[in-house]
């Protein structure tokens, strides 16, 4: 299958690319990003095959369904990724809370966050493409606290990949902090940087857009790539666990094949929601995508009123940082699917233009039909927190954003799945004061605290972390960051 641009053809690019290239290399024209041409099929037939399937066998079967230019021998390897999660026979286990919701959970894999279930197969699928091609690839991350640790983690020792992580000192929680400067590696470069996020990231962007900063990497024979979810290499495997979850609801016997379900996202970029779009579009029986966000709701804002306004908004610092978020980029791949390239083009320049696009009420009520959103305060989300605290499950705080919509939005009496998005270990503090501890500010008293007075352990790789070498200290301002990634590279 080949890959196609979400906002056209500027006659300079090819406008089909394979697979490979598409990961390679996700920047598409005009700004726009890669899509596939057509979606496979996920109908009952193909669901009924993988009743009994491990993760890995209905994963290779996905993948190949989109027919793509790697391997199967590669795509085997790259699944083998899973391994290393909690169980690797179900990396993604589901726990009842409600008579009719379910928890999926994402984050058994060794960052204890979800983006492991994209990047850690990802990750090795890039390298092996880029050492194929015997070429050199640079990936620059900006982490407000779970993107960081989960790519160093795919990336590291790989050969003809380099890793840059940019983080706000200060801004992220010690966990995650610690599991990006005790990562150790030769080909991965962590630095603290003055500021909060969004000086990190606007930096970074400062640094892709940069001439001088091209033909630097040019002069060193390196490419640049991504490892956010605007590379399609992170989509397809996010559709994997949509049909994985409904699968185990049937084989469960809490669902008959082919009974509709409602499913539950936490978003921010709308990479995992995407994912369920995909796999509702090629038959995976959902009746509606729930989108929860925090106060930074301005996908709720966008799915009611069909206005995606950035004018009227300031980024609000919340407990669920991960979706601390305004601008959302898969989003366009939405409006692509829905509208086609030349009108995506028109709303996506709209929105660098003015900084907001108006969608058609015939183009709201396409997306009314897909998707529901509602927000959470950071006070309802401790609330839900201590709540099912009570009854014997922890989770963490931005899954807790799903309850308000598992409670609110669903039309219909059908089963729920919400998606658990980070292990509470990363965000313990703000569990601790939702159990009533509101003193406590340090990750390894709110982890010992909850671990003595719960049922629920802390794994090796949280506890380990506290005792492990701190290999990156690097801590610069805004301006000295190129010359600390020129230096490394
Ligand atoms: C990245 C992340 C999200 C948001 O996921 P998107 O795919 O960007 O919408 C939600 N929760 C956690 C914990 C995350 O790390």
């Amino acid at each position: 299958m080949q890959f196609i641009e979400t906002r056209g053809n500027n006659g300079v690019k090819s406008n089909k690319v394979n697979f490979s290239e598409a990961i390679l290399s996700p920047s598409a024209s005009f700004g726009g990003i890669y899509v596939p041409e057509s979606l496979p099929t996920f109908d009952i037939e193909f669901l009924t095959k993988h009743l009994d399937s491990h993760y890995k066998t209905l994963a290779l079967d996905v993948l190949q369904s989109f027919e793509i230019d790697i391997d199967e021998s590669t795509l085997i390897e790259a699944l083998e990724r899973y391994d290393t999660f909690d169980n690797p026979i179900n990396p993604v286990p589901l726990s009842k809370i409600e008579e009719d919701c379910f928890v999926s959970e994402l984050y058994h894999g060794p960052t204890r966050a979800f983006k492991d279930m994209a990047l850690q197969p990802f990750g090795y699928l890039l390298a092996k493409e880029a050492q194929k091609r015997n070429e050199n690839y640079l990936i620059m991350a900006a982490t407000s606290g779970d993107t960081g640790p989960a790519t160093l983690e795919t990336f590291k020792n790989q050969d003809n990949i380099k890793v840059t992580c940019l983080y706000p000192d200060g801004g992220t929680s010690d966990v995650q902090r610690l599991q990006m400067v005790t990562e150790e590696a030769e080909n991965l470069k962590v630095i603290g940087v003055h500021g909060n996020f969004d000086d990190t990231q606007n930096m970074l962007k400062e640094l892709l857009a940069s001439d001088d900063f091209k033909s630097e990497l040019e002069s060193r024979n390196i490419k640049l790539s991504a490892a956010n979810s605007v590379n399609f290499g992170r989509i397809i495997f996010q559709t994997i666990y949509h049909i994985h979850s409904y699968l185990e609801l049937v084989r469960e016997d809490e669902i008959k094949m082919g009974e509709k379900v409602y499913i539950v996202v936490p978003s921010g970029n709308f990479g995992n929601a995407l994912g369920g779009f995909y796999a509702k579009e090629a038959g995976l029986p959902v009746e509606k995508i729930l989108i929860s966000s925090n106060i930074n709701n301005i996908l709720t804002d966008w799915i009611e009123s069909g206005e995606y306004d950035l004018t009227t908004r300031e980024l609000i610092k919340t407990e669920s940082p991960a979706m601390d978020i305004l601008k959302s980029s898969n989003i366009e791949r939405i409006l692509f699917h829905k509208f086609g390239a030349k009108r995506t083009k028109e709303l996506m320049d709209d929105l660098a233009t003015n900084n907001k696009f108006i969608m058609t009420d015939t183009e709201k009520a396409s997306i009314q039909a897909d998707f529901s959103a509602t927000y959470s305060t950071d006070s309802e989300c401790e609330d839900e927190i201590g709540r099912y605290a009570q009854q014997g499950y922890i989770m963490d705080p931005h899954t807790a954003t799903c309850i308000k919509s598992y409670r609110e939005d669903r039309e219909k009496e059908l089963k729920t799945i919400i998606y658990s998005t980070a292990e509470w270990t990363k965000f313990s503090v703000t569990v601790a004061k939702a159990l009533g501890q509101t003193d406590i500010t340090e990750d390894t008293k709110a982890l010992e605290w909850i671990k003595t007075n719960t049922n629920v352990t802390v794994p090796a790789m949280i506890d380990g972390l506290f005792h492990k070498e701190i290999k990156h200290t690097l801590i610069v301002d805004k301006e000295g960051i190129k010359e600390e990634m020129l230096k490394f590279l």
